[in-house]
Protein backbone atom coordinates (compact mmCIF):
# COMPACT_ATOMS: atom_id res chain seq x y z
CA UNK A 1 0.00 0.00 0.00
CA UNK A 2 1.58 3.11 -0.74
CA UNK A 3 1.00 6.45 1.03
CA UNK A 4 -1.92 8.95 0.61
CA UNK A 5 -2.72 12.41 1.64
CA UNK A 6 -4.73 14.98 1.87
CA UNK A 7 -3.74 19.07 0.81
CA UNK A 8 -4.54 20.68 4.51
CA UNK A 9 -2.16 24.36 3.25
CA UNK A 10 -1.05 26.39 -0.13
CA UNK A 11 1.30 28.94 -0.19
CA UNK A 12 2.33 29.38 -3.96
CA UNK A 13 3.33 26.11 -4.90
CA UNK A 14 4.45 24.81 -1.51
CA UNK A 15 1.77 22.81 -0.32
CA UNK A 16 1.57 20.94 2.95
CA UNK A 17 0.22 17.73 3.26
CA UNK A 18 -1.40 15.50 6.01
CA UNK A 19 -0.04 12.26 5.14
CA UNK A 20 -1.65 8.61 6.06
CA UNK A 21 1.90 6.75 6.02
CA UNK A 22 5.55 6.66 5.55
CA UNK A 23 7.05 9.30 3.50
CA UNK A 24 10.72 10.44 2.57
CA UNK A 25 12.13 13.61 1.75
CA UNK A 26 13.10 14.23 -1.99
CA UNK A 27 10.14 11.76 -2.94
CA UNK A 28 7.49 12.42 -5.48
CA UNK A 29 3.72 12.51 -5.52
CA UNK A 30 0.83 13.39 -7.33
CA UNK A 31 -1.82 15.74 -6.71
CA UNK A 32 -5.28 15.11 -8.03
CA UNK A 33 -6.59 18.11 -9.81
CA UNK A 34 -9.79 17.30 -11.30
CA UNK A 35 -8.49 14.86 -14.36
CA UNK A 36 -5.17 16.24 -14.36
CA UNK A 37 -2.35 14.99 -11.66
CA UNK A 38 0.30 17.73 -10.81
CA UNK A 39 3.73 16.19 -9.97
CA UNK A 40 5.67 17.33 -6.84
CA UNK A 41 8.52 16.44 -4.31
CA UNK A 42 8.91 16.37 -0.78
CA UNK A 43 10.95 19.13 0.75
CA UNK A 44 10.35 18.28 4.32
CA UNK A 45 8.38 15.83 6.72
CA UNK A 46 7.66 16.37 10.15
CA UNK A 47 5.31 13.88 11.99
CA UNK A 48 2.13 13.28 9.53
CA UNK A 49 2.69 16.77 7.68
CA UNK A 50 5.04 16.91 4.58
CA UNK A 51 6.05 20.22 2.66
CA UNK A 52 5.90 19.65 -1.15
CA UNK A 53 6.74 21.79 -3.79
CA UNK A 54 4.96 20.96 -6.78
CA UNK A 55 6.39 21.66 -10.47
CA UNK A 56 3.58 23.18 -12.05
CA UNK A 57 1.32 26.16 -10.73
CA UNK A 58 -1.03 24.98 -7.91
CA UNK A 59 -3.86 27.54 -9.61
CA UNK A 60 -7.37 25.87 -8.24
CA UNK A 61 -5.85 23.59 -5.67
CA UNK A 62 -7.93 23.68 -2.78
CA UNK A 63 -7.63 22.03 1.04
CA UNK A 64 -8.94 18.01 0.73
CA UNK A 65 -7.45 17.48 -2.92
CA UNK A 66 -5.96 14.01 -2.41
CA UNK A 67 -2.31 13.38 -2.97
CA UNK A 68 -0.55 10.00 -3.74
CA UNK A 69 3.05 9.08 -3.08
CA UNK A 70 5.07 7.26 -5.62
CA UNK A 71 7.86 5.96 -3.53
CA UNK A 72 10.68 7.05 -5.30
CA UNK A 73 12.42 10.05 -6.40
CA UNK A 74 12.51 12.05 -9.58
CA UNK A 75 14.47 10.22 -11.85
CA UNK A 76 16.04 11.17 -14.73
CA UNK A 77 15.39 8.19 -18.07
CA UNK A 78 18.73 7.53 -19.46
CA UNK A 79 19.87 6.13 -23.14
CA UNK A 80 19.96 6.24 -26.26
CA UNK A 81 17.91 9.46 -27.94
CA UNK A 82 18.93 11.97 -25.15
CA UNK A 83 21.44 13.96 -27.87
CA UNK A 84 20.00 16.49 -29.70
CA UNK A 85 16.78 16.26 -27.13
CA UNK A 86 15.44 19.75 -25.55
CA UNK A 87 13.51 19.06 -22.09
CA UNK A 88 12.57 20.50 -19.43
CA UNK A 89 13.37 20.03 -16.07
CA UNK A 90 11.18 17.10 -15.15
CA UNK A 91 12.84 15.96 -18.76
CA UNK A 92 9.36 16.57 -20.20
CA UNK A 93 10.90 16.42 -24.36
CA UNK A 94 10.22 19.68 -25.42
CA UNK A 95 11.03 18.97 -29.44
CA UNK A 96 8.08 16.50 -29.72
CA UNK A 97 4.94 18.72 -28.74
CA UNK A 98 3.09 21.03 -30.31
CA UNK A 99 4.17 24.61 -29.73
CA UNK A 100 7.01 25.67 -26.70
CA UNK A 101 5.02 25.58 -23.70
CA UNK A 102 3.83 22.04 -22.14
CA UNK A 103 -0.40 22.34 -20.50
CA UNK A 104 -0.60 21.75 -16.97
CA UNK A 105 -0.45 17.66 -15.40
CA UNK A 106 1.04 16.66 -18.63
CA UNK A 107 4.51 14.86 -19.17
CA UNK A 108 6.21 13.47 -22.18
CA UNK A 109 8.46 10.35 -22.70
CA UNK A 110 12.11 11.29 -22.98
CA UNK A 111 13.18 8.87 -25.59
CA UNK A 112 11.83 8.08 -28.75
CA UNK A 113 10.57 4.81 -27.94
CA UNK A 114 9.66 3.81 -31.24
CA UNK A 115 13.51 4.62 -32.55
CA UNK A 116 15.67 1.61 -34.19
CA UNK A 117 19.51 1.68 -32.87
CA UNK A 118 22.02 -0.45 -34.39
CA UNK A 119 23.45 -2.23 -31.42
CA UNK A 120 27.04 -4.21 -31.13
CA UNK A 121 27.58 -6.42 -28.30
CA UNK A 122 30.98 -5.83 -26.22
CA UNK A 123 30.18 -8.09 -23.17
CA UNK A 124 30.11 -11.97 -23.43
CA UNK A 125 28.38 -14.51 -22.07
CA UNK A 126 30.09 -16.08 -19.08
CA UNK A 127 31.63 -12.21 -18.54
CA UNK A 128 31.89 -10.49 -14.69
CA UNK A 129 29.91 -7.42 -14.87
CA UNK A 130 28.95 -4.91 -12.04
CA UNK A 131 27.08 -1.91 -12.58
CA UNK A 132 28.05 0.91 -15.15
CA UNK A 133 29.91 -2.00 -17.10
CA UNK A 134 29.92 -1.79 -21.01
CA UNK A 135 27.35 -4.41 -22.36
CA UNK A 136 27.60 -3.15 -25.87
CA UNK A 137 27.25 -0.04 -27.86
CA UNK A 138 25.08 2.05 -30.30
CA UNK A 139 25.63 4.99 -32.88
CA UNK A 140 24.06 8.23 -31.24
CA UNK A 141 24.77 10.44 -34.14
CA UNK A 142 28.59 9.78 -34.38
CA UNK A 143 29.33 9.29 -30.51
CA UNK A 144 29.39 5.98 -29.43
CA UNK A 145 26.87 5.29 -27.18
CA UNK A 146 27.88 2.37 -24.66
CA UNK A 147 24.60 0.00 -22.72
CA UNK A 148 25.93 0.00 -19.33
CA UNK A 149 24.82 -2.54 -16.65
CA UNK A 150 22.22 -0.19 -15.12
CA UNK A 151 23.94 1.82 -12.12
CA UNK A 152 21.14 0.70 -9.60
CA UNK A 153 22.65 -3.16 -10.17
CA UNK A 154 24.05 -3.81 -6.43
CA UNK A 155 27.14 -6.71 -6.39
CA UNK A 156 28.72 -8.39 -8.84
CA UNK A 157 26.58 -10.36 -12.71
CA UNK A 158 27.35 -13.07 -14.85
CA UNK A 159 26.22 -12.30 -18.13
CA UNK A 160 24.26 -14.89 -19.92
CA UNK A 161 22.86 -13.59 -22.94
CA UNK A 162 23.54 -10.42 -24.45
CA UNK A 163 22.09 -9.82 -28.24
CA UNK A 164 23.89 -10.59 -31.66
CA UNK A 165 24.54 -7.43 -33.66
CA UNK A 166 21.16 -5.52 -34.99
CA UNK A 167 18.44 -3.34 -35.09
CA UNK A 168 16.96 -2.81 -31.64
CA UNK A 169 14.74 -0.58 -29.56
CA UNK A 170 15.30 0.91 -26.61
CA UNK A 171 13.09 -1.40 -24.61
CA UNK A 172 14.10 -4.51 -26.02
CA UNK A 173 16.27 -6.76 -23.83
CA UNK A 174 19.76 -6.87 -25.17
CA UNK A 175 21.53 -8.76 -22.51
CA UNK A 176 20.26 -11.20 -19.67
CA UNK A 177 22.89 -11.48 -16.11
CA UNK A 178 22.86 -13.66 -13.21
CA UNK A 179 23.02 -12.51 -9.97
CA UNK A 180 25.22 -13.93 -6.75
CA UNK A 181 21.89 -15.53 -6.14
CA UNK A 182 21.37 -17.13 -9.33
CA UNK A 183 18.41 -15.06 -10.66
CA UNK A 184 18.36 -13.38 -14.00
CA UNK A 185 17.93 -9.99 -14.94
CA UNK A 186 17.06 -8.69 -18.54
CA UNK A 187 18.73 -5.70 -19.31
CA UNK A 188 17.70 -3.04 -22.07
CA UNK A 189 19.21 -0.14 -23.18
CA UNK A 190 17.10 2.64 -21.05
CA UNK A 191 17.16 2.98 -17.11
CA UNK A 192 16.15 5.45 -14.51
CA UNK A 193 18.44 7.27 -12.00
CA UNK A 194 17.65 9.44 -9.56
CA UNK A 195 18.72 12.81 -10.37
CA UNK A 196 19.61 14.33 -7.02
CA UNK A 197 22.40 11.38 -5.98
CA UNK A 198 25.67 11.44 -8.00
CA UNK A 199 25.92 8.05 -10.05
CA UNK A 200 28.97 6.59 -8.87
CA UNK A 201 29.80 3.47 -11.64
CA UNK A 202 33.93 4.86 -11.89
CA UNK A 203 36.55 3.57 -9.24
CA UNK A 204 38.60 6.56 -8.77
CA UNK A 205 38.15 10.45 -9.08
CA UNK A 206 41.79 11.53 -9.48
CA UNK A 207 42.48 14.88 -9.77
CA UNK A 208 42.66 16.57 -13.82
CA UNK A 209 45.52 16.26 -15.51
CA UNK A 210 44.76 17.92 -18.39
CA UNK A 211 42.87 21.25 -19.76
CA UNK A 212 40.27 21.81 -21.41
CA UNK A 213 40.74 23.87 -24.54
CA UNK A 214 37.48 26.60 -25.23
CA UNK A 215 39.13 28.76 -27.92
CA UNK A 216 38.49 31.66 -25.46
CA UNK A 217 42.46 33.43 -25.00
CA UNK A 218 41.53 35.14 -21.88
CA UNK A 219 40.42 31.11 -20.21
CA UNK A 220 42.94 28.79 -21.95
CA UNK A 221 46.11 31.02 -21.47
CA UNK A 222 45.46 33.10 -18.70
CA UNK A 223 43.07 30.96 -16.67
CA UNK A 224 42.44 27.69 -18.07
CA UNK A 225 39.93 24.97 -16.97
CA UNK A 226 41.01 21.26 -16.61
CA UNK A 227 38.91 18.66 -18.24
CA UNK A 228 37.00 18.07 -15.07
CA UNK A 229 36.98 20.67 -13.71
CA UNK A 230 34.36 23.80 -12.34
CA UNK A 231 34.37 27.06 -12.95
CA UNK A 232 32.26 29.77 -12.74
CA UNK A 233 31.39 33.13 -14.08
CA UNK A 234 29.91 35.72 -12.27
CA UNK A 235 28.81 39.70 -13.72
CA UNK A 236 26.37 41.75 -13.65
CA UNK A 237 23.14 41.58 -15.72
CA UNK A 238 24.55 42.36 -19.56
CA UNK A 239 28.02 41.83 -18.86
CA UNK A 240 28.23 38.75 -21.22
CA UNK A 241 27.91 35.68 -19.02
CA UNK A 242 25.23 34.15 -21.49
CA UNK A 243 27.93 35.25 -24.35
CA UNK A 244 30.99 33.45 -22.87
CA UNK A 245 29.01 30.55 -21.91
CA UNK A 246 27.60 29.98 -25.32
CA UNK A 247 31.57 30.34 -26.60
CA UNK A 248 32.43 27.91 -24.66
CA UNK A 249 29.90 25.60 -25.55
CA UNK A 250 30.22 25.90 -29.39
CA UNK A 251 33.86 25.84 -29.15
CA UNK A 252 35.08 23.93 -26.01
CA UNK A 253 36.97 20.13 -26.13
CA UNK A 254 34.20 17.94 -25.44
CA UNK A 255 31.97 14.94 -26.89
CA UNK A 256 28.79 15.89 -24.76
CA UNK A 257 27.42 19.06 -24.16
CA UNK A 258 24.42 19.94 -21.43
CA UNK A 259 22.92 22.74 -20.93
CA UNK A 260 20.96 23.99 -18.51
CA UNK A 261 19.05 27.31 -19.32
CA UNK A 262 16.93 28.99 -16.28
CA UNK A 263 17.48 32.07 -18.18
CA UNK A 264 17.72 35.70 -16.85
CA UNK A 265 15.46 37.49 -19.51
CA UNK A 266 12.25 34.90 -20.82
CA UNK A 267 13.58 35.16 -24.63
CA UNK A 268 16.58 33.63 -23.84
CA UNK A 269 14.96 30.55 -23.34
CA UNK A 270 12.95 30.55 -26.71
CA UNK A 271 16.30 32.55 -28.20
CA UNK A 272 18.51 28.99 -27.23
CA UNK A 273 15.80 27.06 -28.90
CA UNK A 274 15.73 28.73 -32.20
CA UNK A 275 19.42 29.47 -32.56
CA UNK A 276 21.37 26.37 -31.07
CA UNK A 277 19.96 24.00 -33.38
CA UNK A 278 21.35 26.27 -36.42
CA UNK A 279 25.24 25.88 -34.91
CA UNK A 280 27.56 24.13 -36.62
CA UNK A 281 30.35 22.56 -34.60
CA UNK A 282 33.66 23.62 -35.86
CA UNK A 283 35.14 20.83 -34.73
CA UNK A 284 33.30 18.09 -37.12
CA UNK A 285 31.60 20.89 -39.57
CA UNK A 286 28.09 19.00 -38.35
CA UNK A 287 25.23 20.49 -36.27
CA UNK A 288 26.66 20.91 -32.62
CA UNK A 289 23.04 19.99 -31.77
CA UNK A 290 23.96 16.70 -32.75
CA UNK A 291 25.84 15.74 -29.66
CA UNK A 292 23.91 18.58 -27.01
CA UNK A 293 21.16 18.44 -24.61
CA UNK A 294 19.28 21.13 -23.49
CA UNK A 295 17.69 21.42 -20.29
CA UNK A 296 15.36 24.29 -19.91
CA UNK A 297 12.89 26.45 -17.68
CA UNK A 298 9.75 27.48 -19.42
CA UNK A 299 8.31 30.37 -18.25
CA UNK A 300 5.13 28.79 -17.15
CA UNK A 301 7.06 25.82 -15.11
CA UNK A 302 7.80 27.23 -11.45
CA UNK A 303 10.83 27.89 -9.16
CA UNK A 304 10.95 24.09 -8.18
CA UNK A 305 11.72 22.89 -11.75
CA UNK A 306 14.73 25.31 -11.47
CA UNK A 307 16.03 23.04 -9.25
CA UNK A 308 15.22 19.75 -10.84
CA UNK A 309 16.70 21.07 -13.81
CA UNK A 310 20.62 21.74 -13.18
CA UNK A 311 19.89 18.00 -10.88
CA UNK A 312 18.74 16.47 -14.03
CA UNK A 313 21.48 18.04 -16.71
CA UNK A 314 24.19 16.90 -13.95
CA UNK A 315 22.81 13.35 -14.13
CA UNK A 316 22.60 13.44 -18.03
CA UNK A 317 26.55 14.01 -17.94
CA UNK A 318 27.27 11.65 -15.71
CA UNK A 319 25.23 9.17 -17.38
CA UNK A 320 27.59 9.77 -20.60
CA UNK A 321 30.95 9.98 -18.55
CA UNK A 322 30.32 6.34 -17.30
CA UNK A 323 30.51 6.00 -21.21
CA UNK A 324 34.83 6.89 -21.38
CA UNK A 325 33.15 10.83 -22.91
CA UNK A 326 34.20 13.57 -22.02
CA UNK A 327 30.74 16.01 -21.11
CA UNK A 328 30.84 19.89 -20.35
CA UNK A 329 27.69 21.08 -18.46
CA UNK A 330 27.46 24.54 -18.21
CA UNK A 331 24.23 26.31 -16.20
CA UNK A 332 22.99 29.84 -16.67
CA UNK A 333 21.88 30.90 -14.33
CA UNK A 334 23.10 29.01 -11.02
CA UNK A 335 21.36 32.39 -8.79
CA UNK A 336 18.19 31.35 -10.65
CA UNK A 337 18.46 28.14 -8.99
CA UNK A 338 19.42 29.77 -5.39
CA UNK A 339 16.91 31.88 -5.73
CA UNK A 340 14.04 29.18 -6.13
CA UNK A 341 15.89 27.52 -2.90
CA UNK A 342 15.46 30.73 -1.59
CA UNK A 343 11.68 31.43 -1.83
CA UNK A 344 10.79 27.93 -1.02
CA UNK A 345 12.71 27.80 2.39
CA UNK A 346 11.42 31.26 2.97
CA UNK A 347 7.77 29.60 2.51
CA UNK A 348 8.29 27.03 4.81
CA UNK A 349 9.45 29.55 7.55
CA UNK A 350 12.46 27.75 7.92
CA UNK A 351 15.55 29.83 10.31
CA UNK A 352 17.13 31.98 7.48
CA UNK A 353 20.43 32.15 6.33
CA UNK A 354 22.40 35.44 4.99
CA UNK A 355 20.24 37.41 2.33
CA UNK A 356 17.40 34.53 3.59
CA UNK A 357 18.68 32.24 1.77
CA UNK A 358 18.92 28.94 3.03
CA UNK A 359 21.62 28.33 5.89
CA UNK A 360 22.68 25.10 3.91
CA UNK A 361 22.92 26.88 0.77
CA UNK A 362 26.85 26.51 0.56
CA UNK A 363 26.69 22.95 1.40
CA UNK A 364 24.59 22.37 -1.56
CA UNK A 365 26.40 24.51 -3.76
CA UNK A 366 29.69 22.45 -3.01
CA UNK A 367 27.43 19.12 -3.28
CA UNK A 368 26.42 20.01 -6.88
CA UNK A 369 29.89 21.04 -8.00
CA UNK A 370 31.73 17.92 -6.34
CA UNK A 371 29.34 15.93 -8.83
CA UNK A 372 31.95 17.34 -11.91
CA UNK A 373 35.42 15.69 -12.26
CA UNK A 374 37.75 13.06 -14.32
CA UNK A 375 37.10 9.86 -13.12
CA UNK A 376 38.70 6.21 -14.10
CA UNK A 377 36.54 3.57 -15.12
CA UNK A 378 36.32 -0.15 -14.24
CA UNK A 379 37.89 -1.23 -17.74
CA UNK A 380 40.85 1.17 -16.89
CA UNK A 381 39.60 4.22 -19.50
CA UNK A 382 38.53 7.80 -18.48
CA UNK A 383 35.50 9.87 -18.68
CA UNK A 384 35.11 13.44 -17.64
CA UNK A 385 32.48 16.19 -16.61
CA UNK A 386 33.08 19.73 -16.41
CA UNK A 387 31.23 22.17 -14.76
CA UNK A 388 30.86 26.00 -15.71
CA UNK A 389 28.21 27.93 -14.15
CA UNK A 390 27.01 31.65 -14.19
CA UNK A 391 25.93 33.48 -11.06
CA UNK A 392 24.38 36.86 -11.33
CA UNK A 393 24.76 38.32 -8.42
CA UNK A 394 22.44 41.55 -7.71
CA UNK A 395 24.12 45.06 -8.44
CA UNK A 396 27.14 43.25 -9.64
CA UNK A 397 28.24 42.91 -5.49
CA UNK A 398 30.56 40.15 -5.43
CA UNK A 399 29.87 39.20 -1.49
CA UNK A 400 26.71 38.07 -2.11
CA UNK A 401 26.02 33.87 -0.38
CA UNK A 402 25.73 32.48 -3.60
CA UNK A 403 28.74 34.19 -5.08
CA UNK A 404 30.49 33.57 -1.78
CA UNK A 405 29.22 29.45 -1.83
CA UNK A 406 30.25 29.44 -5.35
CA UNK A 407 33.72 30.88 -4.80
CA UNK A 408 34.41 27.94 -2.78
CA UNK A 409 33.12 25.34 -4.56
CA UNK A 410 34.39 25.95 -7.59
CA UNK A 411 38.43 26.03 -8.75
CA UNK A 412 38.46 28.63 -11.72
CA UNK A 413 36.40 31.93 -11.38
CA UNK A 414 35.77 34.76 -14.23
CA UNK A 415 34.71 37.66 -12.90
CA UNK A 416 32.79 39.81 -15.32
CA UNK A 417 33.48 43.64 -14.48
CA UNK A 418 31.18 45.99 -15.49
CA UNK A 419 33.51 48.34 -16.28
CA UNK A 420 34.96 46.68 -18.61
CA UNK A 421 31.43 45.38 -20.47
CA UNK A 422 30.90 49.08 -20.61
CA UNK A 423 34.16 50.07 -22.18
CA UNK A 424 33.29 47.17 -24.56
CA UNK A 425 36.37 45.07 -23.46
CA UNK A 426 35.03 41.76 -24.46
CA UNK A 427 34.66 39.47 -22.80
CA UNK A 428 34.65 41.32 -19.94
CA UNK A 429 36.58 39.35 -17.40
CA UNK A 430 38.88 40.77 -14.91
CA UNK A 431 42.32 40.08 -15.66
CA UNK A 432 43.75 40.77 -12.07
CA UNK A 433 40.35 39.06 -10.32
CA UNK A 434 40.01 36.10 -11.85
CA UNK A 435 41.87 33.09 -11.11
CA UNK A 436 42.48 29.54 -11.76
CA UNK A 437 43.86 27.16 -9.29
CA UNK A 438 45.10 24.80 -12.19
CA UNK A 439 47.32 26.94 -12.83
CA UNK A 440 49.03 25.73 -9.41
CA UNK A 441 48.72 22.36 -9.95
CA UNK A 442 51.91 20.90 -10.84
CA UNK A 443 50.20 17.71 -13.38
CA UNK A 444 48.65 20.59 -14.99
CA UNK A 445 51.50 22.46 -15.43
CA UNK A 446 53.84 19.93 -16.63
CA UNK A 447 50.48 18.65 -18.95
CA UNK A 448 51.30 22.58 -20.34
CA UNK A 449 54.86 22.67 -20.34
CA UNK A 450 54.26 19.35 -22.75
CA UNK A 451 51.09 20.19 -24.93
CA UNK A 452 52.42 24.34 -25.20
CA UNK A 453 55.48 24.96 -24.76
CA UNK A 454 58.27 24.96 -22.55
CA UNK A 455 58.23 27.37 -20.07
CA UNK A 456 54.57 28.29 -20.66
CA UNK A 457 53.53 28.58 -17.47
CA UNK A 458 56.26 31.15 -16.70
CA UNK A 459 55.46 33.13 -19.74
CA UNK A 460 51.56 33.28 -18.58
CA UNK A 461 52.19 34.82 -15.25
CA UNK A 462 54.88 37.29 -16.83
CA UNK A 463 51.99 38.46 -18.87
CA UNK A 464 49.61 38.75 -16.14
CA UNK A 465 52.58 41.15 -13.93
CA UNK A 466 52.45 43.12 -17.28
CA UNK A 467 48.84 43.76 -16.59
CA UNK A 468 49.00 44.01 -12.95
CA UNK A 469 51.73 46.61 -13.52
CA UNK A 470 49.54 48.41 -16.43
CA UNK A 471 47.13 48.96 -13.67
CA UNK A 472 48.76 50.27 -11.43
CA UNK A 473 50.63 53.00 -13.63
CA UNK A 474 47.03 53.51 -14.91
CA UNK A 475 46.73 54.91 -10.97
CA UNK A 476 49.67 56.47 -11.29
CA UNK A 477 49.08 58.45 -14.46
CA UNK A 478 45.15 59.44 -13.37
CA UNK A 479 46.59 61.20 -10.25
CA UNK A 480 49.86 63.21 -11.36
CA UNK A 481 49.17 63.74 -14.75
CA UNK A 482 50.58 62.49 -18.15
CA UNK A 483 53.50 64.65 -17.55
CA UNK A 484 53.70 64.53 -13.96
CA UNK A 485 55.09 60.91 -14.64
CA UNK A 486 58.37 59.26 -15.84
CA UNK A 487 57.96 58.25 -19.59
CA UNK A 488 58.76 54.70 -18.29
CA UNK A 489 55.17 54.82 -16.37
CA UNK A 490 53.56 55.71 -19.94
CA UNK A 491 55.44 52.80 -21.37
CA UNK A 492 54.95 50.16 -18.83
CA UNK A 493 50.67 51.69 -19.27
CA UNK A 494 50.60 50.84 -22.74
CA UNK A 495 52.12 47.47 -22.70
CA UNK A 496 49.84 46.31 -20.67
CA UNK A 497 47.32 47.85 -22.83
CA UNK A 498 48.81 45.73 -25.59
CA UNK A 499 47.98 42.61 -23.77
CA UNK A 500 44.75 43.54 -23.43
CA UNK A 501 43.40 44.52 -26.56
CA UNK A 502 45.47 42.46 -28.95
CA UNK A 503 44.98 39.00 -26.45
CA UNK A 504 42.37 39.11 -24.03
CA UNK A 505 39.80 41.05 -25.80
CA UNK A 506 38.21 38.60 -28.54
CA UNK A 507 35.26 39.03 -30.44
CA UNK A 508 32.62 36.51 -29.77
CA UNK A 509 31.05 37.46 -33.02
CA UNK A 510 33.81 37.34 -35.62
CA UNK A 511 33.64 34.13 -37.75
CA UNK A 512 37.44 33.90 -37.32
CA UNK A 513 38.43 35.73 -33.42
CA UNK A 514 35.55 33.67 -32.16
CA UNK A 515 37.89 30.52 -32.04
CA UNK A 516 41.31 30.53 -31.36
CA UNK A 517 43.61 27.30 -30.59
CA UNK A 518 45.90 26.98 -28.21
CA UNK A 519 48.76 26.79 -31.12
CA UNK A 520 47.40 29.99 -32.06
CA UNK A 521 47.23 31.85 -28.77
CA UNK A 522 50.76 30.67 -28.06
CA UNK A 523 51.94 32.24 -31.51
CA UNK A 524 50.02 35.61 -30.28
CA UNK A 525 51.10 35.54 -26.89
CA UNK A 526 55.14 35.18 -27.66
CA UNK A 527 54.51 37.87 -30.37
CA UNK A 528 52.77 40.45 -27.66
CA UNK A 529 55.47 39.38 -25.05
CA UNK A 530 58.41 39.46 -27.66
CA UNK A 531 57.37 43.40 -27.54
CA UNK A 532 56.73 43.65 -24.24
CA UNK A 533 60.40 42.43 -23.59
CA UNK A 534 62.03 45.79 -25.50
CA UNK A 535 62.52 49.17 -23.85
CA UNK A 536 61.47 51.81 -26.02
CA UNK A 537 63.15 55.45 -25.72
CA UNK A 538 60.16 57.88 -26.66
CA UNK A 539 60.47 61.23 -26.72
CA UNK A 540 56.67 62.11 -25.23
CA UNK A 541 53.54 60.50 -24.19
CA UNK A 542 52.29 61.29 -27.10
CA UNK A 543 54.98 59.21 -29.64
CA UNK A 544 54.47 56.31 -26.81
CA UNK A 545 50.91 56.73 -27.54
CA UNK A 546 51.02 56.51 -31.07
CA UNK A 547 53.29 54.13 -31.37
CA UNK A 548 51.26 51.88 -29.68
CA UNK A 549 47.93 52.50 -30.92
CA UNK A 550 49.52 51.43 -33.97
CA UNK A 551 50.71 48.08 -32.92
CA UNK A 552 47.26 47.62 -31.45
CA UNK A 553 45.50 47.84 -34.92
CA UNK A 554 48.06 45.84 -36.53
CA UNK A 555 47.68 43.05 -33.92
CA UNK A 556 44.46 43.00 -33.97
CA UNK A 557 43.82 43.00 -37.44
CA UNK A 558 46.08 39.84 -37.04
CA UNK A 559 43.13 37.99 -34.82
CA UNK A 560 40.77 38.95 -37.41
CA UNK A 561 42.49 37.24 -40.04
CA UNK A 562 42.86 33.40 -40.85
CA UNK A 563 45.77 32.06 -38.89
CA UNK A 564 49.13 32.16 -40.99
CA UNK A 565 47.30 33.09 -44.38
CA UNK A 566 48.89 35.12 -46.72
CA UNK A 567 46.85 38.35 -45.32
CA UNK A 568 48.23 37.50 -41.68
CA UNK A 569 51.95 37.04 -42.74
CA UNK A 570 51.12 40.53 -44.62
CA UNK A 571 50.21 42.15 -40.87
CA UNK A 572 53.17 39.98 -39.20
CA UNK A 573 55.12 42.01 -41.74
CA UNK A 574 53.41 45.47 -41.16
CA UNK A 575 53.97 44.71 -37.40
CA UNK A 576 58.20 44.17 -37.73
CA UNK A 577 57.90 47.20 -39.89
CA UNK A 578 56.45 48.93 -37.49
CA UNK A 579 58.79 47.88 -34.66
CA UNK A 580 61.77 48.60 -36.16
P1 LIG B 1 24.56 38.58 -19.43
O1 LIG B 1 24.26 37.15 -19.73
O2 LIG B 1 25.71 38.73 -18.48
O3 LIG B 1 23.37 39.33 -18.97
P2 LIG B 1 25.02 38.73 -22.25
O4 LIG B 1 25.86 37.52 -22.36
O5 LIG B 1 23.61 38.59 -22.70
O6 LIG B 1 25.04 39.29 -20.76
O7 LIG B 1 25.79 39.89 -23.04
C1 LIG B 1 25.23 41.17 -23.25
C2 LIG B 1 25.78 41.79 -24.53
O8 LIG B 1 27.19 42.07 -24.43
C3 LIG B 1 25.70 40.90 -25.74
O9 LIG B 1 24.44 40.96 -26.37
C4 LIG B 1 26.80 41.43 -26.65
O10 LIG B 1 26.36 42.53 -27.39
C5 LIG B 1 27.84 41.92 -25.69
N1 LIG B 1 28.97 40.95 -25.57
C6 LIG B 1 29.21 40.17 -24.51
N2 LIG B 1 30.33 39.40 -24.70
C7 LIG B 1 30.80 39.73 -25.93
C8 LIG B 1 31.94 39.28 -26.70
N3 LIG B 1 32.82 38.36 -26.25
N4 LIG B 1 32.12 39.83 -27.91
C9 LIG B 1 31.26 40.77 -28.37
N5 LIG B 1 30.19 41.21 -27.70
C10 LIG B 1 29.94 40.71 -26.48
MG1 LIG C 1 22.60 35.97 -19.52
Amino acid sequence: MSTTGKVTGIVSNLVTVTVDGPVAENELCYISLGSTRLLAEVIKVNGDKASVQVFESTRGLKNGDTVEFLGKMLEATLGPGLLSGIYDGLQNNLTTMEGVFLKRGEYTEPLDRAAIWEFTPIAKPGDKVCAADWLGEVKEGWLPHKIMVPFSFKGEFTVKEVAPAGSYTVDKTIAVLTDASGEDVPVTMTQKWPVKVAIKGYVEKPRPQKIMETGVRVIDTFNPIAEGGTGFIPGPFGCGKTVLQHAIAKQGDADVIVMAACGERANEVVEIFTEFPELVDPHTGRKLMERTTIICNTSNMPVAAREASVYTAMTICEYYRAMGLKCLLLADSTSRWAQALREMSNRMEELPGQDAFPVDLSAIISNFYARAGMVKLRNGQTGAVTFIGTVSPAGGNLKEPVTESTKKAARCFYALEQNRADQKRYPAVNPIDSYSKYLEYPEIQEFLEETVAPGWVEKVLKAKNIVRRGREMADQINILGDDGVPMSYHESFWKSELVDFAFLQQDAFDNVDALCPMERQKFMLDLILGICDRSFEFANFDACRGFFKDLINTLRQMNYTEFQSPKFYEYEQQLQNQLS
